[in-house]
């Protein structure tokens, strides 16, 4: 049976980008390997999946009798149900360690870098594997994508290096013209309802024994979402009444560089705590924050620390 390659659930670019190269490394290897998905894919996703002639993995969601490398995460609340009863071979992520742990010796490759198409690039260098063109494709527009087109604070050096000789190797030309075109499609929200805009791009944590979900909505325009808050300010009470201490939604306009936060809090005190402002009613604007994972999920699990 083949090994199962698989990122985070609610996936982005990133993490089926990333089951798909990782998947391609460990067959290269001699490893039997295919990408899997928790759920749908994401419109940004289905666009560059399309535009390098990929088709969405299939979606699995338990990892019992299954051998499994991870990408893109190493938290159990965002990985496949019933881990313990699979075996972990491998891990590829850029985000802190999380929960997951094995009872056997793995392959871990984990960088503090903006993005894992990052890492899967100098993986590819370390073992001697070219990089296939359609996969050096989706692993740049991942990269773009996670580092919000190297505006984000998690862009490191190494992810621009990896653009560049990814977008030789796809044959791109003009890199930041696909990161738009990308995020266009990425900002689109008419026709989406409120509850598929809330999980697009969205994470639980436990932080110290709190459940706190935390998603993302990252637009060219913030403006887009006027139209939208209201129905996804009820949307996200509805999520935390479902087992949540807070639910928090990040509205990212990626060109004034900055988010609004929705917040849906049994104690918004969290909030304060967090990021040293009071929020104004049941949102706060954010000024300079682009990052979840770097952002805005640390000051949340210090601010439920005490
Ligand atoms: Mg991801
Ligand atoms: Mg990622
Ligand atoms: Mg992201």
């Amino acid at each position: 049976m083949a090994i199962v390659v698989v990122g985070h659930k609610n996936p982005d670019t990133d993490t089926i980008a990333s089951a798909i190269a990782v998947a391609d490394l460990w067959t290269k290897r001699g490893m039997e390997a295919k990408a899997i998905a928790q759920g749908e894919i994401a419109p940004e996703t289905a666009f560059v999946l399309k535009k390098f002639g990929f088709s969405a993995p299939e979606i699995v969601t338990d990892a019992t009798d299954q051998q499994i490398v991870l990408v893109d995460h190493t938290d159990l609340s965002q990985s496949l149900d019933n881990l313990e009863k699979g075996e972990i071979l491998g891990v590829v992520d850029h985000h802190k360690l999380g929960d997951v742990t094995t009872p056997n010796p793995l392959e871990m490759w984990v960088w503090p870098v903006g993005c894992t198409g990052t890492v899967i690039k100098a993986m590819y260098d370390f073992f001697g594997i070219e990089v296939p063109q359609n996969i050096a494709g989706i692993l740049l527009c991942a990269i773009l994508s996670d580092t919000v087109m190297y505006k984000s604070p998690t862009c490191t050096p190494q992810d621009k290096e990896a653009v560049e000789a990814l977008a030789k190797i796809a044959g791109v030309a003009d890199v930041m013209a696909l990161g738009m075109e990308m995020f266009k499609v990425k900002s689109a929200v008419d026709g989406a309802s409120a509850n598929e805009l809330v999980f697009r791009d969205y994470k639980d944590f436990d932080m110290s024994g709190n459940k706190v979900g935390i998603g993302q909505l990252e637009v060219v325009d913030l403006s887009m979402l006027d139209a939208h808050k209201d129905a996804l300010q009820a949307e996200i009470e509805k999520v935390k009444a479902d087992g949540r201490h807070s639910v928090f939604l990040l509205l990212t306009d990626i060109m004034k560089e900055g988010s609004e936060m929705l917040i849906a809090s049994d104690d918004a005190s969290v909030v304060e705590k967090a990021f040293g402002k009071a929020p104004a009613g049941k949102s706060i604007w954010l000024d300079g924050v682009m990052s979840r994972k770097k952002q805005v999920a640390p000051n949340f699990i210090k601010a439920f620390e005490g």
